[in-house]
């Protein structure tokens, strides 16, 4: 068992600007002019080759920038602790020592560095830096969050709330993404196979970003990033797959991947439909039992369908469905109660609104007190690597690529630089 990895050690291996982290005041190589010609025709040769062996992989943004995550949260006042806290807004900068509480103030912004030390930007936009982990927390409500990351911040003044978005090397990135989809229950083979899609998505993110100022957001809706993780199991998967992504016709694939899809996974383009077929056509998956909700069971009760404006009153409710995808789940469907009107809904209506884990629902009976019950198979949209089925196979003996490759058909192993 290698030696657990420090975080700041990964981080400057990794990550860090090379310029930043040149020790000052270090002598340059002094070259007389022929052994420089060589040299920079070695170094031609050598990149020339290099472009040859790695074909298109070399032209995409590698893994050393790094990724843009939007906070959904838009804390009023932000708190940060780390060395050396820095902020430029533009025009200005400013240094602020080891802690800061950061608030709007018109549209700029008010720099707490002590009882007596205030500051004021009044530009919409900074960028915070630092040295090392930073710690940040805010306040909603009673609601306290806590957060340890390496990186830097945009900062946008957005009526009166602070609208942060988080600039993290990828890598260190993807140990937040790790802790937060997975943790360290599951098995290495696993996480090393969720490392790589993990990467994949979010490459992919950036890459179709365009103009937008973030590439993914920071929770499900993209995926979920709290904190860097300095878990040593986690630090070692994400070093052990060092910069590989899932390869699919000359791209990075955007490899969407779920938590338990029961049984089968769904073919991608029932739900997304920019998704190329063959990586995210619907494979078996035979080893998710161990997941909670493999299979589940959910009361829809008649208040919830009351909110969607449902007459429940009417009488015992039919349901119809109108439109499934291949595996079954519920794409459209119809409902009445009693010889009420039909209302036609869509899928992620009624799993929004019932509570359900998936749409896979295999059966549907009325309950009591005009509630009706559903039983259906997995958790999440079913589409590409299924989480738990990947700690099941981990445990049956199969290393990562094998599971990718069941997950992900068709696809390859690249190696960004
Ligand atoms: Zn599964």
């Amino acid at each position: 068992m290698p030696a657990p990895l420090d975080p700041l050690v990964l981080e400057r291996a990794l990550h860090a600007d090379p310029r930043e982290d040149r020790p000052p005041g270090r002598r340059r190589l002094k070259l007389p002019p022929r052994s420089f010609l060589l040299l920079a025709l070695a170094l031609f040769l050598f990149s020339h080759v290099l472009s040859l062996l790695l074909g298109p992989r070399r032209s995409l943004a590698g893994t050393s920038r790094s990724i843009r995550v939007l906070f959904r949260d838009r804390p009023a006042i932000l708190r940060i602790e780390a060395d050396d806290l820095r902020a430029t807004d533009g025009t200005r900068r400013f240094a602020f020592g080891r802690s800061l509480s950061l608030r709007t103030q018109g549209r700029g912004f008010l720099f707490l560095v002590g009882p007596k030390d205030l500051r004021i930007s009044e530009r919409p936009e900074i960028r915070l830096r630092w040295k090392g982990p930073a710690r940040f927390s805010w306040t909603e409500g009673n609601k306290e969050t806590n957060r340890k990351a390496f990186g830097s911040m945009a900062v946008r003044s957005e009526n009166g709330r602070l609208r942060i978005v988080f600039h993290v090397p990828l890598e260190l990135y993807l140990t937040g993404v790790l802790a937060s989809e997975m943790g360290t229950r599951f098995p290495l083979e696993a996480l090393k196979a969720q490392a790589v899609a993990a990467r994949s998505y979010a490459i992919s993110c950036r890459t179709r970003a365009g103009s937008k100022d973030f590439d993914l957001f920071d929770d499900a809706k993209s995926q979920v990033f709290e904190e860097t993780s300095t878990a040593p199991e986690i630090l070692e998967v994400v070093r052990r797959t060092r910069g590989e992504v899932l390869w699919f016709e000359g791209e990075v694939l955007r490899a969407y991947y779920h938590s338990t899809c029961g049984g089968r996974t769904r073919d991608g383009r029932s739900f997304f439909r920019d998704v190329p077929s063959p990586p995210f056509r619907p494979v078996r998956c035979p080893w998710d039992r161990a997941s909670p909700l493999h299979a589940w069971k959910r009361l829809w009760t008649p208040s919830r369908m009351e909110a969607i404006g449902l007459p429940t009153s009417g009488g015992r409710p039919r349901i119809e469905v109108l439109e499934r995808s291949e595996r079954g789940d519920w794409i459209r469907l119809r409902i009445r109660f009693g010889s009420g009107p039909w209302r036609v809904l869509a899928g992620s209506s009624l799993r929004r609104n019932a509570k359900l884990p998936s749409l896979w629902i295999r059966s549907w009976r009325t309950a009591g007190k005009g509630g009706i019950v559903f039983e259906g198979r997995g958790f999440g949209h079913g589409v590409g690597l299924c989480q738990y089925g990947a700690a099941g196979w981990a445990r049956k003996g199969a290393d990562y690529r094998r599971i990718l490759a069941h997950y992900y058909p068709g696809t390859t192993i690249a190696v960004l630089p």
